[in-house]
């Protein structure tokens, strides 16, 4: 694994599925989050969803401010 690289880059969506966000928002994602020095990877919303719920939704980007249990409460909405 290379330095600062996101342990989650091999099989994160947002990284491998065409069209999960724009271009331009997944450059910008990739550069801050995913690869970016000083492990940012570590203040990914996405990164720190599954680390907690061992899975995450599709609606969690890496900036997004919402707490676990928003996420937990609206994924079961969703899928109920
Ligand atoms: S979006 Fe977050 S969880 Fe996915 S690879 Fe980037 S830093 Fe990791």
């Amino acid at each position: 694994m290379e330095d600062n690289q996101c342990p989650n880059a091999v099989a994160c969506k947002l990284i491998h599925t065409k069209g999960f966000v724009d271009e331009s928002k997944k450059a910008f994602y990739t550069a801050h989050y995913c690869y970016a020095d000083g492990n940012g990877y570590k203040a990914c919303k996405r990164y720190q969803t599954a680390l907690t719920l061992h899975f995450c939704p599709d609606f969690v980007l890496p900036d997004s401010i919402i707490t676990t249990d928003e996420i937990l409460a609206k994924y079961e909405e969703e899928n109920d």
